[in-house]
């Protein structure tokens, strides 16, 4: 059985000294409630500045929260001005990175092809990619529901090498911050054409591990719907998990 994941996507809002403030009052809200973290795992991802701060916090307090960051640089190092290498990110014991979400696709001009190159720059550091896809309202009208999605995902994962670890994000960009979210069937059908793809390009049994995750207006009171699907195994969730008591909710799903 896949382990259900929650993932907090801080986009560009809180600085260091804010995430500390966050990350205990959020651990604090887990332990008093007795999360299981064996039964759904929890992970945030901050921005750059505040990852070492974080790291500290989880190291010093042996808190379970998992650590992920927002983006990583397809090179190792050397002269890409901004940038940051996986190396940088697993000597934070950073795990989990978010590679291709829609922001950084549209914002920065991603490409599919840089989206594979840092899928392989995360699985060169041990990092398991968070990758994202998701189709446009426009898309949506002249594709179809999971055209899209999974020509992003064969396009950015020709292949997975054996034992590499990723998790994929099903966010439909028209559901990102818009407070509509999905539907739960219409998540769940796309997430089902997704894991049919990985079965093709890694094999029945790294399909059957993978978990993929659905995000967009992900809220408290619509989490459960969502996990109730088959191939839904978490989400990823961006406005919410900036509200330390909506977030603790969103984990404490099964609750
Ligand atoms: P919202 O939860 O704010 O819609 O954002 C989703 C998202 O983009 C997470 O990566």
């Amino acid at each position: 059985a896949r382990r259900p994941f929650i993932a907090g996507n801080w986009k560009m809002n809180l600085d260091h000294l804010q995430s500390i403030a966050f990350v205990q009052k959020l651990a604090w809200s887990l332990k008093d409630a007795k999360h299981d973290f064996g039964k759904v795992e929890a992970a945030i991802f901050p921005p750059f500045t505040d990852l070492r701060s974080v790291q500290t916090l989880i190291d010093a307090d042996k808190l379970d929260l998992e650590l992920g960051a927002q983006d990583l640089s397809d090179n190792d190092s050397g002269a890409y001005t901004g940038d940051i290498s996986g190396a940088f990110l697993a000597r934070l014991d950073v795990k989990y990175v978010i590679v291709g979400h829609s922001e950084r696709r549209t914002i920065h001009g991603e490409t599919d092809e840089v989206v594979g190159a840092k899928v392989a720059a995360a699985h060169r550091h041990g990092l398991v990619p968070v990758l994202c896809v998701g189709e446009t309202a426009e898309d949506l009208e002249k594709h179809g529901p999971s055209a899209v999605p999974v020509a992003q995902l064969r396009a950015a994962l020709t292949t997975l090498p054996a034992g590499a670890e990723i998790v994929v994000a099903y966010e439909p960009v028209w559901a990102i911050g818009s407070g509509q979210a999905a539907t739960p069937d219409q998540a769940e059908q796309v997430c089902a054409a997704l894991r049919d793809a990985l079965v093709e390009i890694a094999g029945a049994d790294s399909a059957a591990a993978t978990r993929i995750l659905y995000g967009g207006s992900v809220k408290a009171n619509n989490i459960a719907s969502f996990l109730r699907e088959p191939n839904v195994d978490g989400a990823l969730v961006g406005g919410a998990s900036l509200d330390i008591t909506e977030f603790a909710s969103i984990v404490r799903y099964q609750n």
